[in-house]
């Protein structure tokens, strides 16, 4: 397995490596060297990337991931029976056909076409998806990496749709995936969100009362203090009891006075949490709210960048939620709208099916088991 450094697209992979092992394969994951840790917990080998000096800056090992994670896969990749890696690994599948191994793609985001691509540019604001709202750049940019990763396509954007594996997941379900039409049944698998292999704190509800609210920005695009604040200032006087995970970056010293019925944490158990809160304020990072549809857990999202703003606009047009402009948020815009979604049942109704569908999916269990079955397959011929 390969993956780049990022949390939302290595941490629902983990589970895969762990099922694997269990099963009694040999996995080996490389990534970078911050994931040592969580890889070895699964029973995989960890592989440190080639050539990743530790004295590059944050944002210069980000960039330097993409050649760093390619150069490893280059040097063993040969030696084992097939490549997963994630999506976000452009040249996972030219690499695999150089080196001759069978290979599979996994979607932390929504499955990926020209259109789903084009909608997270126009929406997704100043972040890594706003390539896609200029197809002459995104060209331009191609042309470099092309020579550079040996891609079969001069364009990003052709290499993600046309140079795909046989086998593709994406951990949601199909009813949640934007134009699902667009992608065939037989190469396109939907496995909901990976929740079985997670293993969590335990955490304490005794001073809190229904209804319960729960926030959080996910673990990257956490770091404003005035939303937060808005949070505090939405719920202070209201008779329910809200949980803030407000991640590393903001302190709970910045947030003013805290009233009784708010709960700050730097990280929670965000499933344990999920399976008992009636309300997800979010910023529609694609994990967290695949596991509010696993739970049931209507939301209103204010999303930051990237696929979340188009995560967001999904929730409201299906009716799971709402979605909120970060602009123009104040804590009565909040208030409101989360009284709304307590008190009309209606989204909860609407969520429902997702969850049956989310919890029946199979995750990465069932992710093994196709990739095994294909490679017997493939062994035969
Ligand atoms: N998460 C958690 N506890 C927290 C905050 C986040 O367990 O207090 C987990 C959450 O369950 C999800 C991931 O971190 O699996 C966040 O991923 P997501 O794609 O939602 O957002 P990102 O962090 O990538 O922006």
């Amino acid at each position: 397995m390969v993956n780049l450094p990022f949390s939302g697209h290595t941490n629902p992979t983990l589970g895969l490596a762990k099922v694997f092992v269990e099963l009694g394969h040999h996995v080996s994951y490389i990534n970078a060297p911050d994931w040592k840790e969580k890889i070895e917990r699964t029973g995989a080998t960890f592989i440190s990337y080639d050539d990743y000096p530790d004295t590059l800056s944050p944002s210069q090992k980000e960039i330097k991931s993409w050649s760093a994670a390619y150069q490893t896969v280059q040097r063993i990749g040969a030696n084992f029976d097939c490549l997963i890696y994630e999506m976000l690994f452009l040249p996972g599948k030219a690499l695999a056909e150089q080196l001759g191994v069978p290979t599979f793609r996994l979607f932390s985001t929504f499955t990926l076409n020209e259109k789903v691509l084009y909608d997270f540019g126009r929406t997704g604001g100043w972040y890594m998806t706003a390539i896609f709202r200029y197809p002459r750049l995104c060209r331009l940019f191609s042309k470099v990496i092309k020579k550079k990763f040996g891609l079969r396509y001069g364009d990003i954007v052709k290499e993600m749709v046309y140079n795909a594996p046989n086998l593709n997941f994406t951990y949601t379900i199909r009813d949640f995936q934007i134009y699902p039409d667009e992608f065939s049944d037989t190469h396109y698998k939907y496995v909901g969100p990976a929740i079985s292999d997670r293993v969590e704190q335990e955490f304490d509800f005794s001073e809190m009362t229904k209804p319960i609210i729960y926030i959080s920005l996910g673990t990257l695009l956490n770091t404003s203090a005035a939303f937060f604040r808005k949070c505090i200032d939405a719920f202070r006087d209201e008779p329910v009891s809200v949980i803030i995970s407000i991640g590393k970056t903001v302190k709970k010293e910045q947030l003013g006075e805290i009233p009784d019925n708010i709960f700050i944490y730097p990280f929670v158990p965000q499933l344990k949490v999920l399976k008992r809160a009636s309300l997800f304020i979010t910023h529609g990072g694609m994990n967290s709210v695949n596991e509010a549809l696993y739970y049931g857990t209507p939301m209103l999202v204010i999303p930051v960048g990237n696929d979340q703003p188009r995560v967001a606009q999904q929730i409201e047009d299906l009716h799971l939620g709402k979605y909120l402009k970060r602009k123009t948020l104040t804590p009565t815009i909040l208030k409101d709208n989360a009284k709304e979604i307590l008190q009309d049942m209606s989204y909860k109704e609407s969520i429902m099916p997702f969850q049956k569908k989310s919890q029946a999916a199979g995750g990465n269990a069932a992710i093994a088991e196709m990739i095994l079955t294909e490679l017997s397959h493939i062994a035969e011929v």
